[in-house]
């Protein structure tokens, strides 16, 4: 059984989440050069993320020394639909490599051709199952590659006019020539927070879509017109029925499914006692202590969401440690 630490009270400290490492510098200017795209493809040191379905090819067996994910240089004519995601920042940290010193390595997105043969050696992973499996900089490589290719796949057509847009500024804006309109990438943003009593008490809740025994934090999108921290008191409300006294932001985590921005806080509230499930959306509600939680999940009594994921960062920020999966 793990000791729990005593405190956890470290305001100031942001949430420690893998995908907002800032390991790629996204280019903001260059990529706004028209001939942009058609530079980065032609040097020696791009390399080209390929999604197929929304997922990214990995070695199917991978060993300490491969890389995250299969990058691959450019091949070809330049394609349609490509996008410049940035240049990595200390790529030899990540087993990318530079053929010209004096080039940053470029990073570019595209869609994968359907392929008629699956290759032995490449297995297609979804971002989710990515979270346990890759490092940070991989896993911002594919957050960023997945979130803008889904924005692409949507705004094919103008929302203003419908008519057909183009793809600009190297994949980060689209273009429609019969009304003059741009169209900038959507995030939908929704806030998540740890709900923390006056006994330093977590409490969490379980969702009936979710299996039984498996307890989170508490979860609700912005609505139209609505400031994150009165959707952190109304979500709160709603789910447990507890008055939430302040709330202080954590840190933020994209969830490209399909473009969640997912917005961590921690929410403060009297006690916990008073807390209800909305019967809703949510099955039941139970407040911990440390060593409660900790005893919980060792045992399986409690199954809480998985690392890398911004609910575990807010419940272990609470905690004060990492708390260590069941055996
Ligand atoms: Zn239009």
């Amino acid at each position: 059984m793990p000791t729990p630490p005593q405190t956890s009270d470290r305001p100031e400290q942001w949430l420690d989440l893998p995908q907002s490492q800032h390991l790629i510098d996204r280019r903001a200017s260059e990529r706004e050069q028209a001939d942009w795209l058609q530079h980065v493809w032609g040097s020696p040191n791009t390399l080209v993320l390929r999604l197929r379905q929304r997922r990214a090819p990995v070695p199917a067996q991978p060993s300490a020394d491969s890389p995250g994910l299969i990058l691959q240089p450019p091949a070809g004519a330049l394609p349609e639909g490509l996008v410049y995601l940035g240049a990595a920042r200390e790529p030899e940290l990540y087993g990318v490599t530079a053929t010209d010193r004096d080039e940053p390595v470029h990073l570019l997105v595209e869609a994968a051709a359907e392929e008629t043969e699956e290759d032995p050696e490449v297995s297609w992973v979804s971002l989710r199952a990515a979270l346990a499996l890759l490092e940070p900089f991989y896993l911002g490589l594919f957050t960023q590659a997945l979130a803008i290719s889904n924005w692409h796949a949507t705004a094919v057509f103008c929302g203003t006019c419908g008519d057909r847009t183009v793809s600009r500024s190297s994949g980060w804006m689209r273009f429609c020539s019969s009304c003059s309109t741009d169209h900038f990438p959507r995030m939908n943003p929704a806030i998540i927070t740890a709900v923390v009593d006056d006994q330093d008490r977590l409490l969490l809740g379980s969702a009936y879509q979710w299996e039984e025994r498996r307890y989170s934090t508490f979860a609700g999108f912005v609505e139209a017109g609505e400031a994150l921290e009165d959707t952190v008191v109304r979500e709160v409300q709603e789910e447990a029925g507890v008055v939430v006294r302040e709330a202080q932001y954590l840190g933020s985590q994209p969830w490209p499914f399909p473009a969640q921005l997912m917005l961590g806080f921690v929410a403060r509230v009297e006690s916990a006692d008073t807390a209800r499930p909305d019967d809703d959306e949510i099955r039941s509600v139970l407040a911990f202590t440390r060593q409660e939680l900790a005893e919980a999940v060792s045992t399986g009594e409690v199954k809480i969401p998985l690392r890398g994921s911004i609910s575990r960062a807010l419940i272990e920020h609470w905690y004060g440690a990492r708390i260590p999966d069941p055996q």
